[in-house]
């Protein structure tokens, strides 16, 4: 015989159910809503850490806002276990301020706006302790919840790997224009970006192409190169497994020191030989995404004129 506390939590479990149904439906529509004001979404993400992914996503952003999108760019700083974006852009120990449509992201720099878990953390020292499903639902909320506003583009910084945040963001945004890979020119760096890009070939996420970090080094006294790292690894790669090249940044000192300081690369040393690089790739994306628009019209055309013959 069924007892009547029993019959009473099985229809409190149906409830709850019922109702965690319909939060997430109303999550996803709200997530549409405020994702289709952003033109272009592009994660960028690595198969290894410290390779320079939060610096290439912070001073991307920085050089597209040069580029005539100030004031409408965004960070996503997805990078739940490590979030370094803050600290780069020099807006560590702000927070989201919330209001009745939702929280609004810290403005940073060339009014990049920036949303990123080290803005939720009471400490420098609390770590995140989640797991999978946890972080999707954090990202989720992140992409739904924050007031992003009309943005040119949103760059999302993923953590290394091909983890829970990498799926979840890409699950999140099929419509999302591509990834960056970054890697440095080792071998040992070229064998996980394999897996990237075989784990952006499945998900059916275009990639934008590969960016070479710390592609040598050239000595300030005496202007010899050394290649730390070896060089020409990231090319390499890219012509293995068909992918676009977008360009070497070299290991610059002031890159570290600047990024330590809360100081955008790109607008403290414009003229160095890795600023001229950021803003090549910038133009080489450029290229990506109006080439991306014109396939994308043609299908239209063609399947409008198919549709009225
Ligand atoms: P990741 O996000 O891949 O873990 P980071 O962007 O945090 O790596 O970079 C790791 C460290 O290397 C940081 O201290 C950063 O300032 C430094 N760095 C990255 N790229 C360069 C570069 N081209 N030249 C000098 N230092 C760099």
């Amino acid at each position: 015989m069924v007892k009547e506390t029993d019959k009473k939590s099985e229809s409190e479990k149906s409830k709850n159910f019922t109702e965690a149904k319909e939060n997430i439906a109303q999550n996803e529509k709200l997530l549409r809503t405020r994702m289709s004001k952003v033109k272009h979404k592009i994660a960028i993400i690595s198969g290894k850490g410290g390779v320079g992914k939060s610096v290439i996503t912070a001073n991307l952003a920085i050089a597209f806002s040069l580029h005539g999108h100030a004031k409408k760019v965004g960070i996503l700083d997805a990078d739940i276990h490590g979030p370094c974006i803050p600290k780069m852009l020099g807006i560590r120990g702000k927070h989201l301020q919330g209001g009745p449509m939702g929280a609004f992201p810290v403005s940073g720099p060339l009014g990049v706006e920036v949303v990123s878990m080290d803005f939720l953390l009471p400490e420098d020292e609390t770590p995140v302790i989640w797991r999978g499903p946890l972080k999707m639902s954090a990202i989720r909320q992140f992409l739904s919840e924050i007031v992003w506003g009309n943005l040119d583009f949103l760059f999302i910084d993923l953590p290394p790997g091909t983890g829970d945040e990498s799926l979840s963001v890409m699950q999140l945004l099929p419509e999302m224009d591509g990834v960056v890979i970054v890697t440095i020119p080792s071998e040992v760096s070229q064998v996980v970006v394999k897996k990237a890009v075989t784990f952006a070939r499945q998900l059916n996420i275009p990639i934008i192409g590969i960016v070479e970090n710390m592609s040598g080094f050239i000595c300030p006294q005496c202007d010899a190169k050394y290649d730390i790292f070896k060089s020409g690894g990231g090319k390499k790669i890219s012509d293995d497994l068909g992918v676009p090249f977008l360009g070497s940044i070299p290991i610059d000192p002031m890159i570290c020191k600047d990024s330590d300081k809360g100081n955008p690369f790109v607008t403290e040393h414009p003229k160095s030989s890795a600023a001229e690089a950021f803003m090549n790739i910038v133009e080489k994306i450029e290229s990506f995404l109006e080439e991306k628009k014109n396939k994308e019209e043609t299908i239209a055309i063609k399947s409008s004129e198919k549709h009225h013959s």
